[in-house]
């Protein structure tokens, strides 16, 4: 189906609504990108911006939304966009690969419609997610910005917006004899293993490789890049990015992106609550009321995120290394395929750490578990998400990547803030409780732990200060509407 976009027509909206900003954001569907963006959505709001949040896929329910709940729907109101693909594709790590492009269509109909509505302000700008790089095409034809809304870290955009260079070098996709080989000219970026690269840049026969390059390509075509970070975490990587000329990709000419760093985007509660915000909870969770019995930061909190999931051997494994470490420990898992029924834990297990491990397979309330009172450090496969929350609260961290930008999150804990030490490497395979058990030790229990966890929590005291009243996260809100109200009068 094509759809032919006229030229809008109609009455002239009012000087008022004229002068109105309307941001519509788009958001991929999978919650690891939605959730963070829908706080961004609510700050944008807060700030007196009409927007319209576009619910893709409907892929967040109801309960999702309650965030929103007591704001004025005629000024923040969410839409539906698409209808979902079968049920079972939205599991992957990128779910949806193969059909949010489809969304064009529906996505030009509904602006179209955005724009005829005489009671609202007309669309100012699209803010949409790094892998909704179709939405240029809607920018285009509405003759409005794009900005991409970035869920990783700052040095993660450097090496994403470099990825054209890299395949016409013929350094992308990674030949896999030469994984160890270091790689030295992304902007901004200290010298970095290419087995370190995101993962889906690095194989050919990944179903997210084609994907990505494309997403790249027309990352650089955008205006502005919106990134969950705040600039004093990545400052250098931040500087970089801001003086480096992109877009020159497929002949055309180059630009300096917008680079807004306006993150950690997280309810407001989590910067402004004391170390608990859980008082309010109806159902206190079953983790919480373990947590509830232990003494204050002694517990390591082991999470490998909403995507990871171990195989039964390392599971059970990491299980006798929490044990040998002697220390406190709260154990979140994915539940694994499991075909054969297998024990997850090693005989005897549970029993042993009673009193001072508790295992949950399943969902955690992983914010309200990193404030509480009684974890003291944070056991992570590095997905950014959880990275940040973990800053906000000055934990500690173990790194344990996994996939994704997630080595490339770890190196930077480890070797560029100091506030992080490592378990293990992304190729290291099979890890072994003694390795598992030294790191907790080192983190816990050693004179180096500490060192650590000052570290972190400088970082913790920046990111507060950076979202805080004045703080840089605000101040570049400002330009960002700023920017907006130029364009709009241009
Ligand atoms: N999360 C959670 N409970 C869990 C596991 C994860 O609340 O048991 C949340 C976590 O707080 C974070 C998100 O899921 O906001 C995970 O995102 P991240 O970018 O860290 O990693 P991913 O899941 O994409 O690998």
């Amino acid at each position: 189906m094509t759809i032919a976009v006229e030229e809008i027509s109609g009455e002239q909206p009012s000087i008022e609504q004229q002068l109105q900003l309307h941001a519509v954001v788009l958001p991929y569907p999978a919650k690891g990108h939605s959730i963070p963006l829908m706080h961004f959505a609510k700050r944008l709001h807060s700030m007196g911006v009409v927007v319209t949040f576009v619910n893709t896929f409907s892929h967040l329910s109801k309960e999702h939304f309650r965030t929103l709940d007591g704001l004025d729907k005629s000024t923040m109101r969410v839409v539906p966009l698409g209808v979902s693909p079968p049920e079972g594709e939205g599991t992957t790590s990128l779910p949806y690969v193969e059909h949010v492009n489809e969304l064009v269509e529906d996505a030009l109909l509904l602006f179209e419609d955005l724009f005829s509505r005489k009671e609202d302000a007309p669309p100012a700008c699209i803010v949409s997610d790094m892998f909704l790089g179709w939405t240029q095409v809607v920018a285009n034809k509405f003759k409005i910005p794009r900005y991409v809304l970035f869920a990783s870290p700052a040095g993660a955009l450097a090496t994403m917006l470099h990825m054209p260079e890299l395949i016409k070098q013929g350094r992308l996709p990674i030949d896999p004899s030469k994984k160890e080989e270091l790689i030295y000219d992304i902007p901004g970026v200290p010298p970095t293993r290419l087995a370190d690269l995101p993962s889906p840049m690095q194989d050919a026969n990944a179903y997210e490789y084609p994907f990505y390059a494309r997403n790249c390509v027309e990352m650089h075509e955008a205006t502005g890049v919106l990134i969950n970070t705040f600039y004093e975490l990545e400052p250098s990587y931040i500087d970089t990015l801001r003086q480096t000329v992109y877009g020159n990709v497929n002949g055309k000419e180059g630009h300096l992106l917008s680079i807004l760093p306006v993150g950690p985007m997280l309810p407001k509660a989590y910067f402004t609550a004391g170390p608990e915000i859980s008082a309010n909870v109806e159902e206190r969770d079953l983790c919480l009321q373990w947590l509830d019995t232990q003494p204050e930061s002694s517990v390591l909190y082991v999470s490998f995120g909403s995507v990871a999931v171990l195989s039964i051997p390392q599971i059970q494994e990491l299980a006798m290394g929490l044990e040998m470490s002697g220390q406190r420990f709260l154990l979140v898992l994915r539940a694994p395929l499991n075909p054969e029924n297998l024990p997850l834990f090693p005989e005897g297990f549970e029993e042993r750490t009673k009193g001072r491990g508790f295992v949950h397979v399943g969902w955690a309330p992983q914010l309200l578990v990193l404030s509480h009172r009684a974890v003291g450090g944070y056991l992570t496969h590095c997905g950014w998400n959880s990275t940040l929350e973990g800053i906000c609260r000055g934990l500690p961290m173990l790194t344990w990547p996994i996939q994704a930008e997630q080595a490339m999150n770890a190196r930077f804990l480890v070797d560029d803030v100091k506030a992080a030490i490592e378990v293990c490497t992304v190729t290291d395979g099979f890890i072994s409780r003694e390795r598992i058990s030294t790191a907790i030790k080192r983190l816990l229990a050693d004179p180096e732990g500490v060192i650590v966890k000052n570290n972190m929590q400088k970082l913790r005291d920046l990111a507060l200060a950076a979202v805080g009243e004045g703080g840089s996260v605000q101040r570049n809100l400002e330009n960002f509407l700023q920017e907006l109200r130029s364009w709009k009068s241009s």
